[in-house]
């Protein structure tokens, strides 16, 4: 009989070397446990310091800890953490109107991450045609290497193979077509067809930017059609950019965009936002989240958006993007090793000639953290107060293992 004196058993024999964790084993983790952060930097469990050019994935727009943040949450933390959404929540309601204030959006669904961020904006647009519209339309138009999410009807929509592996059968509904490739898309619209979606940086795909003429003559082609246009913020919204959502630089309006990372400091929240003439599309009980909106959840968004505003923050950010990206090509120009310096803001790409994936760990030994999108584009993500002299450190060391790199492939 299986008892726990039998599992403890099994668990001592296993070989040693071989860690044995609890979790599933769903991500490939460094061997770095980080215990503590405070703007631009992290401290791990060693004592080691490291300058944050990730930032949890652009989660940490403001830095680690960020004080007006913290403070917020600390005061929630004493009055009330949760209720009912079927209760008024006056933080929410705040919230949304914050974020409608510095934006083209009217209404807004608050959710927990990303994914479900989009989960709403799939089902708000097939909602309007069906009920709204009484088109019945439901298939969304995605774009070969976006990505938006990992449920299952979001992984659909992502046009990457390897985000669907052994999750068939895939829900129906969904059509991905190349980027920038007007005809292509022209000719995946059908009756059927209900939205849009698009990043105007494919930041998982390789920050691959968008190309405005591209973006624009979408847009176009939604009025035309009838077809709701949805953006996903998620990496590029909150400032990311240099604005407050990347589809500003494009003169375009979506009808509907999604925003979840750097939306609350790191404290876990998501939202799907919509114009005016969507909101009568929802009604009680069309769909919500338990975790949605909470008043601690709402008051985290709050603070950050508020400090956001205080201190103009995409505009910090695009200040130190023009700085960044000119030591990147002060530095790097015309290094064999590096094909193309790209992005937006402070979401930047260095796509080389190889996998980067050793840079990554020889940066994070040099005290430099940054992440790979796709095997060799090296994606920079700093906070949006990272100052130029941080800039001037994380460049050297990026600068110097590129060059090193070189060296050793040409010896
Ligand atoms: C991270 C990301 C998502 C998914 O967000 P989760 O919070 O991880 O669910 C979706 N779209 C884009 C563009 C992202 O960068």
């Amino acid at each position: 009989m299986a008892n726990l004196v039998g599992q403890h058993d099994q668990l001592k024999d296993k070989p040693k070397d071989q860690p044995t964790s609890a979790l599933f084993p769903t991500y490939a983790r460094y061997p770095i446990s980080l215990v503590k952060g405070q703007g631009s930097w992290l401290w791990d469990d060693q004592g080691n310091k490291y300058l944050d050019f990730m930032c949890g994935l652009a989660v940490t727009n403001l830095g680690h800890a960020p004080e007006k943040v913290k403070e917020k949450l600390k005061q929630q933390l004493d009055e009330l953490w949760h209720v009912s959404n079927l209760f008024q929540i006056p933080n929410q309601e705040k919230a949304a109107s914050l974020l409608t204030s510095v934006s083209c959006a009217d209404a807004v669904f608050f959710c927990n991450s990303g994914a479900e961020a989009n989960e709403a904006a799939i089902k708000l647009a097939r909602r309007y045609h069906q009920k709204v519209k009484g088109t019945g339309r439901y298939e969304v138009i995605t774009f070969n290497q976006s990505f938006h999410g990992r449920t299952l009807a979001t992984l659909t929509a992502t046009g990457q193979d390897k985000v669907k592996e052994g999750f068939l059968p895939l829900p129906a509904g969904f059509k991905t077509v190349p980027l920038h490739d007007l005809d292509a898309l022209k000719a995946a619209i059908s009756d059927q067809t209900a939205a849009i979606m698009l990043e105007m940086v494919l930041a998982e795909g390789g920050v691959l930017v968008a190309q405005p003429e591209f973006v624009q003559a979408v847009a176009e082609l939604c009025k035309q059609e009838g077809l709701l246009l949805i953006i996903d913020e998620i990496q590029t919204g909150m400032g990311r950019t240099g604005k407050w959502f990347a589809h500003e630089h494009y003169g375009v309006e979506p009808d509907i965009f999604t925003v979840a990372k750097g939306i609350a400091s790191g404290f876990p929240a998501g939202a799907m936002l919509g114009k005016e003439y969507l909101r009568e599309a929802f009604t009680a009980g069309s769909h919500g989240s338990t975790f949605g909106g909470t008043p601690l959840a709402t008051a985290a968004i709050i603070a950050t958006i508020e400090t956001m505003k205080e201190d103009d923050v995409p505009k910090l950010a695009a200040k130190a993007s023009e700085y960044l990206f000119a030591k990147l090509n002060e530095e790097l120009k015309g290094n064999p090793f590096v094909k193309e310096i790209r992005g937006l803001g402070l979401l930047v790409g260095i796509e080389c000639v190889e996998p980067v994936g050793t840079l990554v760990l020889e940066g994070q030994q040099r005290g430099l953290l940054f992440i790979n999108a796709g095997p060799n584009v090296i994606r920079l993500l700093p906070n949006l107060y990272v100052t130029e002299q941080e800039i001037d450190q994380a460049v050297a060391i990026v600068a110097d293992l590129i060059r090193e790199h070189t060296k050793v492939k040409t010896v």
